[in-house]
């Protein structure tokens, strides 16, 4: 059966990713079964998606439900769960209003187009460039690559969108030496693809700060950290930040494309009809998912730094050679390793435990939120001995 789906894959899908040969056919809580049976417990939550694992009954109940009541009919209408999540997601980050899209990329690009004009109502289109960090991530369409700090993904691709600048993460000097046409900073608390960097607490304050000084939007993607996976909702809330602008994405809707962009009163009703939209975005489906996602993980997200901490301490305690350290916030973990991470990432497949990689040296953790410590202590087992063996 394998075979089959690789050589159709390999026939007629283009060859945009370095695919592990795995099938994997069906998931059941935190444990994913291949084409063969065999069992591999999830430590990567589709990159930060299953928050609330394989199958969950609430959440397949209320797809399922709102799949034959009515799955689509576009923005042109009124839909109650796009209103029900509309209200949750509110009063979940203190900002003020949402837009809902389909994927981190598609949230990043709302946001980026709500922050320009923000600031063009108020000081004209010449004040329009956005600043981002080096190794940050913000997607993989022309603008968001824009953003994106990191050279690699813009190789082959050029023009991309004009108006973005790239500073060091921690350096709060680079940006203060910029000024004139900025009008917004855009950043990830923890980046993410580029190697589980944490920005610094004091940091981001200056950052914001600075915002504030100089009336730049503060945009704050948390496509990866949102939705709990750093511990609090958001993880700018962790932070002590009240930015203007914010994304979401991944594990909002538990496994579902699904994703959009909330404003505080600065931007809140900035975008007017003809300014922005997608056919799918609020999708009825996408947002009952979200709403099941949002009711699951409340009771959960107050025990997601403890199962952080509980996996860097185990970590640590192994003292294992190949390991520099564990970095991180929540449930979203880079361990530093020598030697190539993709090469124990798939060891550790092969002994039933999926891990991904992220930019530099680092193997990134990212379980299901839902996860029990037992299913944690099972998997660091693997890992132990995978990373001590290859050692
Ligand atoms: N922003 C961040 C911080 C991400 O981590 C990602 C994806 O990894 C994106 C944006 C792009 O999201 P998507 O792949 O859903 O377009």
């Amino acid at each position: 059966m394998f075979k089959l789906t690789k050589a159709q894959y390999d026939a007629h899908v283009m060859d945009t990713y370095a695919r592990f040969d795995v099938d994997f056919v069906r998931g059941e809580g935190c444990t994913l079964y291949d084409a063969a049976g065999k069992a591999y417990l999830d430590f990567a939550s589709g990159i930060g998606v299953n928050s609330v694992g394989y199958g969950h009954p609430a959440w397949v109940d209320a797809v399922a439900k709102q799949a034959a009541a009515l799955a689509h009919v576009s923005n042109l209408y009124y839909t109650g769960p796009g209103g029900r999540l509309a209200e949750r997601l509110t009063a979940l980050s203190g900002l003020e209003t949402v837009f809902f899209s389909n994927s981190g990329a598609e949230a990043n690009e709302g946001m980026i187009k709500c922050a320009r004009k923000a600031s063009a109502d108020t000081y004209g289109d010449w004040r329009h460039t956005i600043v981002t960090l080096r190794d940050s991530f913000h997607g993989r369409t022309l603008t968001t690559l824009a953003a994106t700090g990191q050279d690699v993904f813009h190789q082959r691709f050029h023009p991309l969108t004009e108006g973005f600048i790239h500073v060091p993460r921690g350096d709060i000097g680079a940006l203060k030496r910029l000024g004139g046409d900025v009008c917004a900073v855009m950043l990830e608390i923890v980046q993410g693809e580029g190697g589980v960097l944490p920005c610094p607490q004091e940091y981001l304050q200056q950052v914001a700060a600075l915002c504030a000084e100089r009336d730049w939007l503060l945009c704050v993607d948390e496509v990866q950290t949102g939705v709990g996976r750093c511990g609090s909702f958001f993880a700018f809330q962790k932070m002590g930040l009240k930015p203007d602008l914010v994304s979401f994405a991944k594990g909002i809707a538990g496994g579902l494309p699904f994703g959009g962009f909330l404003a505080g009163q600065r931007a809140a009703r900035t975008l007017r009809p003809g300014d922005h939209a997608t056919t799918f975005g609020g999708n009825p489906v996408c947002c009952a998912a979200a709403l099941a996602t949002l009711d699951i993980l409340d009771p959960v997200l107050g025990a997601v730094d403890a199962k952080g901490a509980f996996i860097r301490e185990r970590i640590l305690a192994m003292n294992l050679p190949a390991v520099n350290e564990v970095r991180g916030l929540g449930l979203m973990l880079g361990v530093s390793v020598q030697g190539a991470p993709r090469v124990l990432v798939q060891k550790l497949l092969d002994a039933g435990l999926v891990c991904l990689t992220a930019g530099g040296d680092a193997i990134r953790l990212l379980p299901p939120l839902v996860i029990s410590f037992d299913d944690l202590e099972r998997g660091l087992a693997i890992f132990e001995e995978v990373v001590r063996n290859a050692s």
